[in-house]
């Protein structure tokens, strides 16, 4: 266990730098019709930064809205029973709507409103992003349209009706292979024909400049509150924190307040998926090259003529086939470390945790956790691995069901 916090000054807080780039990953590889909402977002944002009005408005939302702060959680049983380091919980999945995407929502809602934009639009892969803004939405009262692939509205039914009870419009998306990265291009389209009235709330720290910095910044409290709470309850930091790595929201705003604690190792785990073959998995990392996706430079996931691979995950959170460029950056650099963990790994971490804590995690966040049980039995209990619990499982029951082969479950198919 660490002793103390060094207060080392601060480079992260510099990047992304003006162009906004992170080293050689991000920018804005956008077409010219997004070239002046992106700046109009950046001038905001900077504004809004700045504005301590803003930032209480945004803290008493994340309180009474939100549920915030978030408890850390010492997960004895479990770590008993892995019998390594003991591991905390950063108890994310404690928050409205189920995870962490709430805390971005909230942020970039309260910035449509500071521009004076009447109508929101998002994409969402699973749902938690499209549930987190759509009742983000009611809550300020904009209009609501969510972007959805047709296929990822047949698997989360429930979480289109979700949407629709809260007040947002949810629009299937039927072109390519009708999942995520079909979503986001829709919205982008939708963006650019409607951006007078119009803002876009991106879900993860990706896209092109300003999304990836801003998103970070609106979950970097979830690392403040860490550190805090960690000092309280141990004396010191965590040896390790571990977080999964879908665009890398979650992960980034863990590790953002650690990035100069050199003595902390931070580990992002990735989607091994069923194998590490092209078009099995979303470890970006593991069969990724250099590229540009949507708006941002980074490692993707492509083959040799430069076309987007499938991917594929259990958890469709994860299921993405570019990687936020900060990870990028930070991995070069060494100071963030990357894992993979397999579906399988991640059902049985989904497994352990409800029986040993009576936690249901997200299949998403199994992955950081079923490679955080891995470390801990190769370390000793004088030990301490913090995780981001990012999300509950709730959403994923049904799923881990039919997956667990239980018989008699209901089916539901939303148009
Ligand atoms: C969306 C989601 C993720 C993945 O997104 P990041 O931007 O990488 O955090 C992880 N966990 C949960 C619970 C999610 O809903």
């Amino acid at each position: 266990m660490k002793e103390t916090i060094s207060k080392k000054y601060i480079s992260r807080n510099s990047l992304p730098d003006k162009n906004g780039r992170f080293g050689p990953y991000g920018g804005s590889y956008v077409p010219e019709t997004l070239y002046y909402p992106l700046k109009e977002l950046e001038e905001a944002y900077h504004e809004a930064k700045n504005d301590k009005g803003f930032a209480s408005e945004l803290n008493m939302l994340l309180k009474e809205f939100a549920g915030r702060p978030t408890e850390l959680y010492y997960a004895q049983q479990l770590s008993d029973k892995i019998g390594g380091a003991k591991i905390f919980l950063k108890r994310e999945d404690l928050l409205h709507t189920g995870a962490h995407k709430i805390n971005n929502a909230l942020g970039q809602a309260l910035l449509a409103k500071r521009m004076g934009k009447k109508r929101i639009i998002a994409e969402t892969g699973a749902g938690q992003h499209g549930i987190a803004t759509a009742s983000v939405c009611a809550r300020f009262g904009f209009e609501c349209k969510i972007y959805m692939g047709a296929e990822d509205m047949r698997r989360q039914a429930l979480n289109v009706f979700k949407m629709r009870l809260s007040g947002a419009e949810v629009q299937g998306v039927e072109a390519g292979s009708k999942t995520l990265k079909e979503a986001i291009n829709e919205a982008m389209r939708d963006w650019v024909t409607n951006v007078r009235n119009t803002h876009y709330i991106l879900g993860s720290a990706l896209g092109a400049h300003p999304y990836p910095g801003m998103v970070r910044d609106f979950h970097k409290i979830i690392g403040e509150e860490t550190k805090r709470q960690f000092v309280e309850k141990t004396g010191g930091l965590p040896d390790e924190m571990i977080a999964c790595v879908g665009g890398g929201s979650n992960a980034i705003g863990f590790f953002h307040d650690f990035l100069e604690e050199s003595e902390v190792k931070l580990i992002g785990v990735e989607a091994g998926g069923r194998s590490l073959e092209d078009g099995d998995h979303a470890a970006r990392f593991e069969g990724g090259k250099l590229g540009v996706l949507q708006g941002c430079r980074t490692w993707i996931l492509q083959n040799k003529d430069g076309q987007i691979n499938p991917t594929h995950s259990v958890s469709a959170g994860l299921d993405y086939a570019a990687i936020g460029p900060e990870h990028a950056y930070y991995r070069d650099k060494g100071r963030i470390d990357f894992a993979h963990a397999s579906d399988e790994d991640a059902m049985n971490a989904f497994k352990t945790l409800s029986s040993e804590e009576g936690i249901l995690p997200a299949l998403e966040t199994s992955h950081g956790l079923a490679y955080a049980f891995k470390r801990a039995s190769q370390l000793s209990k004088e030990h301490t691995i913090c995780v981001n619990l990012s999300g509950r499982g709730d959403k994923d029951a049904m799923e881990a069901a039919r997956i667990m082969g239980v018989k008699g479950l209901p089916s539901m198919t939303l148009k």
